[in-house]
């Protein structure tokens, strides 16, 4: 399970392993952005590259959909900078607006929604001060707050963690405060966010709840619009008319496209436009390592239909996305599908779900890889008001039957799932899922990867540089590479001892080492290693190519 599994030592390995560096490292890093090293560009790769096979050039394995007939779906690749009207009518404009808090201490913003999300989970004044007082809550007969322990706390560590939470600027008047709203009350056991609201009133007001900063524990002032997007200009002068915006989202340049796409292929409806690339959005918090990020990539479908048939197709795209998480490692416990409730849904949407992980910083809790939603016909309703183009679809298939036997036509806005993920959550997760502790392996953190995802696809090593082994290992590794070098990376090194050598692949999650050894030229065989198991077994040098082919499942 990812709960015990620690986030620190997750992202050390990949930054050891070159799978992420933080970006602009040399010149301190730039918060939000993140750039991927040699193994995590070809790790994303396999991720973004199965996405695209299982949704654009074999949708769904070739399964058919609730209308009994094989699902069908066509690529585009569109602009991240698009007309700044596309966000006007999109919504984004008026709506990409986050409301947000501002310290007055500190000066450090926060996600209003997120606020005590960011508190509980990357709090450090929080960790501590929950350490002093949470023995005694556990009482739930008689909870009492021990005021020595939290006086304690407020002259020593609190000073250096939250200088600006009213118990540590002035811990007396506080405490007394506490004390008479919280211990003694035969009511309910006090509620942990209601006590710290307490702990940061400077004020001691009449309520005495006010929200405090994660950084420096100051009160909070009141939430404040802030524009997710960022803006930039097109054109020499810097005005008004010129100004841009990067996309915070990859679906809208479907939906601009999809008179075109119907104009100029022969697809008809029911079919999906796929859609990846990167997007920008000017998180208030970026967080949590790539999961929240200011620069990130999405790969995203919008499948339109018969609006009679679209709950159909809703659930049908749930079912399937949720299935192709777990197809490429994500099988366990960590990964649910919620269902939105009916007060969480937009106003258009008659359904949506999110397929979620639990990641080691969201645990117990679990944070969103993908959404699937039923969008109505929204989108290109809105497109068609504020482009003043028609973007309805005249469906041949469809309305009475005319005397030689054709149908006479319907015309309607067709209704779209969107079944949308981050390619950066879902590599996160999987190297997450695939982080793999075991004390009793010389190399004991491994990357149980699944095998279509795993940047390495094979390593072979000679055991040693000398007497004709490397030119064993060469020959071997050109025919694996012949094969297998258009899916994934072939190693061939004849450095370190084997142990050390096997360790790195096991860090970098490939799943088959083949050895060549004094044997390999009396006997032809090689040693496989096995990345999971860590057993070894003799195989023909011949053999090897059909082996990993069946294991890669190539
Ligand atoms: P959240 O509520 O976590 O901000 P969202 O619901 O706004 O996410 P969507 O607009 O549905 O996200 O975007 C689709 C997918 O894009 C998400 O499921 C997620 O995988 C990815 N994504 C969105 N925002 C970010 C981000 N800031 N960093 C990395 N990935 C993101």
């Amino acid at each position: 399970m990812s709960t015990a599994k620690s986030m620190d030592a997750i992202m050390s390995l990949c930054k050891r392993r070159g799978f992420v560096y933080q970006a602009s490292e040399i010149y301190g890093g730039i918060n939000g952005f993140w750039d991927y090293g040699p193994l995590g560009a070809q790790l994303k790769k396999n991720l973004r590259d199965a996405w695209w096979q299982d949704m654009i050039m074999n949708p769904c394995w070739g399964r058919k959909g609730p209308n009994g007939e094989r699902v069908k779906c066509v690529p585009v690749e569109t602009c991240i900078i698009q007309h700044p009207k596309v966000w006007e009518a999109s919504g984004h404009l008026a709506g990409f607006a986050d409301p947000m808090r501002k310290c007055p201490g500190c000066g450090h913003f926060v996600r209003a929604d997120q606020l005590w999300d960011i508190i509980t989970t990357g709090s450090e004044w929080f960790a501590s001060l929950i350490q002093e007082f949470e023995p005694a809550l556990e009482d739930t007969k008689t909870p009492a707050i021990d005021a020595s322990k939290l006086l304690k706390w407020a002259r020593s560590k609190g000073r250096k963690q939250a200088p600006n939470l009213a118990l540590v600027k002035n811990p007396e008047v506080v405490l007394s405060f506490l004390a008479t709203r919280i211990n003694g009350q035969p009511t309910a056991p006090p509620d942990v966010v209601e006590i710290i609201r307490h702990l940061a009133t400077a004020q001691l007001n009449a309520t005495g709840l006010q929200d405090p900063c994660p950084r420096c524990g100051d009160v909070l002032g009141t939430p404040a619009a802030f524009k997710l997007m960022f803006e930039t200009y097109a054109g020499l002068t810097q005005s008004e008319d010129n100004k841009v915006y990067l996309r915070p989202e990859t679906a809208q340049g479907v939906f601009v496209q999809f008179k075109n796409v119907v104009d100029t292929t022969r697809i008809k409806v029911p079919f999906g436009i796929g859609n990846t690339g990167k997007s920008f959005r000017n998180e208030i918090t970026p967080r949590n390592f790539t999961f929240r990020s200011r620069e990130f990539e999405q790969a995203e479908l919008e499948f339109f239909c018969h609006p009679d048939e679209s709950l159909e197709w809703y659930k049908f795209w749930r079912d399937f996305r949720m299935e192709w998480w777990k197809s490429i490692g994500l099988a366990g416990e960590n990964l649910i599908l919620r269902e939105h409730e009916k007060d969480e849904l937009s106003f258009y949407s008659k359904g949506t779900s999110d397929v979620e992980y639990r990641f080691p910083f969201t645990a117990p809790g679990f944070g969103e890889l993908e959404g699937i939603a039923h969008r109505g016909d929204y989108d290109l309703t809105q497109h068609q008001t504020h482009s003043r183009n028609k973007l309805d679809y005249f469906d041949t298939t469809r309305g009475e039957t005319l005397p030689n036997g054709g149908k006479k036509g319907e015309r309607y806005m067709p209704h779209c799932i969107e079944p949308a993920a981050g390619l950066d959550r879902g590599a996160l997760a999987l190297i997450c899922e695939a982080y793999t502790v075991d004390s009793a392996r010389p190399s004991p953190e491994f990357l149980k990867l699944h095998p279509r995802i795993a940047p390495i696809k094979a390593a072979v090593f000679p055991l040693m540089d000398k007497d004709g082994l490397p030119e064993i290992a060469d020959a071997l590794y050109d025919k694996l590479f012949a094969r297998f070098g258009r899916i994934g990376l072939i190693e061939n090194d004849a450095k370190q001892s084997i142990g050390k050598r096997y360790a790195r692949m096991d860090e970098a999650g490939c799943p088959y080492c083949f050895t060549i050894d004094g044997d390999t030229k009396a006997d032809q065989t090689v040693t496989v290693r096995d990345r999971d198991t860590g057993q070894q077994q003799r195989m023909n040098i011949d053999k090897v190519e059909a082996f990993l082919a069946e294991k890669l499942g190539v």
